[in-house]
């Protein structure tokens, strides 16, 4: 079984976050340090660690957290202004959480690229 983590935690309800969406599937919920006026994470309740790990049984799953993230950026109304979606991978992607996850950023003009 995969390492578990805080999102996994998070994923089982045993310890608090702010969640914007659920379902069977998925579970997103606020950043605690938010790098745009909304950052909210998307995370599958499977526990894959990094994109990497991801399998071709896992396809249907990846895409649904990208349809979660529209939707949440639909209900936080910032679909039409636009956001960015973003999965760091590792040490040079940045990963700092061992549980696979889409931030979704909004509410402002983000910089490209990144850095
Ligand atoms: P990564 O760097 O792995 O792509 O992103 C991990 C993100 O998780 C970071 O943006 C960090 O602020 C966020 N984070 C870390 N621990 C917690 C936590 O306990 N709760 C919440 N809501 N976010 C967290």
């Amino acid at each position: 079984m995969a390492e578990d983590t805080i999102f996994g935690k998070i994923a089982r309800g045993e310890i608090p976050a702010d969640i914007v969406y659920e379902d069977d599937d998925v579970v997103a919920f606020r950043d605690l340090h938010p790098q745009a006026p909304t950052h909210v994470l998307v995370i599958p309740r499977k526990p894959i660690p990094t994109l990497n790990h991801a399998v071709v049984e896992d396809a249907a799953l990846i895409g649904r957290l990208f349809l979660a993230a529209a939707k949440v950026a639909e209900q936080l109304g910032f679909a039409e202004d636009g956001y960015r979606t973003v999965i760091n991978c590792n040490a040079d992607g940045g990963q700092t959480v061992f549980h696979l996850h889409v931030h979704l950023l909004g509410g402002r003009p983000l910089q490209w690229p990144p850095g």
